[in-house]
């Protein structure tokens, strides 16, 4: 089979991280999870700062607006995501992205080099659609898990789980973050990072495919599987 690339977009709560875990069990990809590099990155700084463009940035300052849940500096980010990309390429593994890329930055430098490694005909990008009510719906309805904090979104398959199914601990509501007003804030800045980036893809001969993400995550993972094939 050739070599792919798999986006996934959508706002919060639309499963993108459930779609791109399905989809990576049953295509064989590697699931490409830009926070889990940055997090490496911190673990292990193997340099003070990075040179980018002529600019240089600095490895815990980036460190520190991660953990204050400040998103890390566009070209950082970029920076790290380039050179693990080439590096899964030449390893030969195909990818699955969930919410990544996250800014138009980042897609206008991320996009090309995904076309240079695996040719735009390759590239796939799905935008997994909700309305703005469910995304609220869903958000506010979140539960996490006692011991693990292990996200459980909202939906059909969900709504009468009391225990995590990884752990058996006691599913709780989150306070702060899965808050009406947060959602709302969340959903604004999605609207107006992903719309640009929606935009780039169809410059660069990438179609988006619409997935209506109102639907159980089974149906939801069909419709995208009919769409690649
Ligand atoms: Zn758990």
């Amino acid at each position: 089979m050739k070599k792919q690339v798999i986006i996934i977009l959508g706002p919060p709560g639309a499963g993108k991280g459930t779609q791109a875990e399905l989809l990576a069990d049953k295509l064989s990809l590697y699931y490409f999870e830009t926070s889990k590099i940055l997090e490496q990155k911190f673990k292990e700084p193997d340099k003070n700062s990075i040179e980018i463009e002529g600019k240089k940035y600095d490895v815990l300052k980036e460190k520190k607006l991660w953990e204050d849940g400040i998103l890390c500096s566009p070209p950082f980010v970029s920076y790290l995501v380039m050179e693990r990309v080439k590096k899964l390429a030449g390893e030969g593994e195909s990818l699955v992205l969930a919410g990544s890329p996250r800014t138009l930055y980042e897609g206008e430098r991320v996009t090309p080099l995904l076309k240079e490694l695996y040719g735009p005909e390759n590239i796939k990008v799905f935008l997994i659609d909700i309305s703005a009510e469910e995304t609220i719906f869903r958000n506010t309805h979140r539960r996490i898990c006692e011991l693990m904090r292990h996200p459980v979104l909202y939906n059909k398959e969900t709504e009468n789980l009391k225990i995590c199914s990884l752990d058996g601990s006691k599913l709780i509501r989150r306070k702060g973050l899965d808050d009406p007003e947060t959602i709302k804030v969340r959903l604004k800045q999605y609207r107006e990072r992903t719309f640009p980036l929606i935009e780039l893809f169809g410059k660069q001969g990438i179609k988006v495919n619409k997935i209506n993400g109102e639907q159980s995550v089974s149906d939801v993972h069909k419709d995208i599987l009919k769409a690649i094939r």
